[in-house]
This record gives structure tokens, sequence and C-alpha cells, in this order.
């Protein structure tokens, strides 16, 4: 097996349980793209193995740490793993993560399940060059009707590898139809945001039902995640996307649940949520899922006022004993500041608020408690008391 040698820095980092090393803390390699690699530290030491890039800053990701290699088929027993444990959740939808990088301990793969089609999406060397490999274990495991591979991010490009979107097993239709709670969604695999639904704030969905009542808000609604979902317990719904494809499609899902309290328009939230203030709308639920506003750590100012105008407006149009939904999933705007952010915006309001429940990402993406990047999710749950 190739060998890569670290910095005593790197080794820190290593011992620490943090399963990036970057290009910096890289002293010696003869390895070739996408190797699994010995990696050792000063006088040799052995630290683990890793999956090695010669081109990401990210030069390697740890796959076992300690004196023993991870063995050649490592990634067969650890999708077995993450299956085995999405099982045992017990979710009741058909969509789900079904592996998530890091958090599975496969850096740098996401598996999503859309019924009995999975999405995959390979996002470095390492696991660039073992797609067969895990489409091989993933049908032994799954039987799935079809793979899509959705490996069009733009951080592909970060590994010198290209963007494409391509069937790797069986067939993958233009649109799936998948099953949450009580809700179905037609979903299109090939085009959709992320690999197609925002899977990760499907927990968050089910506990926001659970306040949901009277006239609700869904701001940033995509294909009408929230609103679907919450529109059983609500008079009225009105969700907005600023894509117009989106609000089609959350048209025809609410159409295809026999929804009819869901009204949705594409519109700019900003300009909306003053012209609600304007003609003295109110609201007796609000949700607030926008898309990440601190994309890197030079935009989290900005960033933070983005999400102090939304959750202050959103503040002004809630009734008292109404419920605020609020979400930032910019792992750059760490939970302390996002809380900060949103009792300024009460202060400003001005409202006086209450956290009834602090939520993250649901628990087919779990966080590692040693990799502060894998918590990006956040969801505050807050009543207005006055
Ligand atoms: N709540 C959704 C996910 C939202 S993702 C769910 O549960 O599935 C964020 C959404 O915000 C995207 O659909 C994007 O089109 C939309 N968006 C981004 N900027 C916007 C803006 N300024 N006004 C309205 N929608 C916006």
């Amino acid at each position: 097996m190739p060998t890569v040698s670290i910095s005593r820095r790197g080794e820190d980092r290593a011992r620490a349980g943090h399963p990036w090393i970057y290009r910096s803390d890289v002293t010696a390699a003869s390895a070739a793209p996408g190797d699994l690699v010995q990696v050792v530290g000063a006088r040799g030491r052995p630290i683990g193995s890793a999956l090695f890039s010669d081109r990401s800053e990210i030069t390697l990701r740890m796959v076992s740490f300690g004196p023993a290699s991870a063995a050649p088929d490592f990634l067969r027993e650890r999708i077995a793993a993450a299956m085995a444990y999405r099982e045992s959740l017990k979710l009741n939808a058909t969509a789900y993560r079904l592996v998530h990088g890091e958090a599975d301990r496969i850096p740098s793969l996401i598996v999503d399940r859309y019924g009995d089609h999975l999405v995959l999406q390979a996002l470095s060397q390492g696991i660039d060059r073992r797609v067969r490999e895990i489409v091989a274990a993933l049908v032994d495991a799954v039987h799935p009707a079809g793979i899509l591979a959705r490996n069009d991010p733009r951080v592909r490009l970060l590994e010198g590898l290209d963007q494409r979107v391509e069937v790797l097993h069986g067939t993958v239709p233009e649109r799936l139809e998948v099953r949450e709670g009580v809700v179905t969604y037609e979903v299109d695999p090939w085009r959709g945001q992320k690999t197609g639904l925002f899977l990760d704030q499907r927990e968050n969905r089910e506990a926001a039902r659970r306040y949901a009542r009277g006239r609700l808000l869904d701001a940033f609604s995509y294909n009408g995640g929230f609103a679907l979902a919450l529109a059983p317990a609500c008079e009225s719904v009105l969700a907005i996307d600023i894509s117009e494809d989106a609000v089609a499609r959350i048209r025809a899902n609410a159409a295809r649940n026999g929804l009819t309290n869901v009204e949705a328009r594409a519109m700019n939230v900003f300009d909306e949520l003053r012209e609600l203030e304007r003609i003295g709308a109110r609201f007796d639920t609000i949700v607030l899922d926008p898309p990440a506003f601190a994309k890197n750590k030079a935009a989290v100012p900005k960033a933070l006022s983005g999400y102090k105008e939304i959750n202050l407006r959103a503040l002004k149009l809630l009734e008292p004993g109404g419920f605020l939904v609020t979400c930032s999933c910019s792992y750059n705007v760490s939970e302390p500041m996002f809380l900060d952010v949103v009792a300024a915006a009460a202060a400003d309001a001005p409202a006086e608020i209450a956290l009834v429940e602090k939520r993250a990402q649901g628990r087919d993406h779990p966080i590692l408690m040693n990799v502060p990047e894998t918590y990006y999710l956040k969801c505050l749950i807050l009543r207005k008391l006055a």
C-alpha cells in the first residue's frame, strides 16, 4: 500500500478524530489519484489509512484510524452498516439518505434512496475510482431498480473530476414517486436540487406538524416540503419560492395529495415578506427554510443580516401564540450565531419568544462529534408569546 507522511499538526488533527488532512500538512506522498494509502506521522508512526487526492486541498480522507489498515473491500461492509442503521430507525418514509459520507465512514460518498431507486454522488477521486465496486455493493444490498449518478456538483471540479449525470444500473425514470409520512411527492432525480428532495428536513417537517395550525406561511418552499406536510393541520397555506419550476411542483404535489388549501406563489421571499407586512397580513405558523446564505466564511456578515431580516419580518407577521420554524443550513453560521441573530430579530420586532425545540438535520444525516463540519442544519421551533 502506498504511504503518505503527514506533519505533526496533521497528526494531531487525525488523533483528535478529524478525517480530513489538508495538503499543507502532507510532507511526502508517493501515491496515485484515489489510492487507498497508509498514513504515517513523524518517525513513521502509523496514523491510519486514507483515500488520497492529488488535486483537492483535502489530500487525505481518513477511512480508518490506528495501526490496522482498512481492508481493500472496506466499502462493502460500511455500506451494509449504513443500511442496517437506516433500517433500525424505522423511518416513516420511502425516501431517505442511505449513506452520508464521513458520518458513515465513507468520506465523500452520498447515496439517497427514493423508493426502488438510488441516487449517488461521488465527490472525491477515491470514491469516483471505486464507483463500480460501490454500485455492485448497493445492488447486492438493496436490489434497486436503478441507480443514478448525480455527479454534477461543482466540488467535483476541485478533485479534477468532470460533472456528469448518468445511469449506473438499471433504469431511472424522469419522475419518481416517494412517500414521506402521509404525503406523496413527485421527485425529479435528474434535475432536482441536491438529489431531488431536501431529505435532511424530513424529521423537522414531522416535528413542525405537531405545532402547525391556522394560517401557514411556508417561505422558501422548494417543492412544498413543509407546506404539504403541515397543510392537513392548517386552515390555509401560502407557499413561496422564487423558482417557477418549484412552484409548479408545489401545485402538482398539492393536487396529488388532495390538498385544496395550498396556494403557491413564485416570488422573492424578501419582497413578499415586506408586501405581506404592508397589507397587514397575519399568520399563525411560519416556516423559514432559506438556502445557505453563507457558502463560505467571508459571506457570514451578509448572511447574518439576511437571517436577521427574514426572522424579524416573520416575527412581525406572526400572531401571538403562533409558531415560527426557522432554519439555517449554513455550516459557517454556527448554532450560537444563529440563536443570537434570532434573538436580535425578536428584540427588534419587538416580540417575546420562547424556544420550544432546538433541532438539527434528520437522523439519517448523522453529525460526527469530532467533525464540526457535519453539523450544518439548525432548526428552531419558537413560540411567540406576545
Ligand atoms: N423548504 C424546502 C427546501 C428549501 S431549499 C423543503 O423542505 O424541501 C431553499 C429554496 O429557496 C429553494 O427552492 C430556492 O429556489 C429558494 N429560494 C432561494 N432564494 C429565494 C428567495 N430570495 N426567495 C424565494 N425563494 C428563494
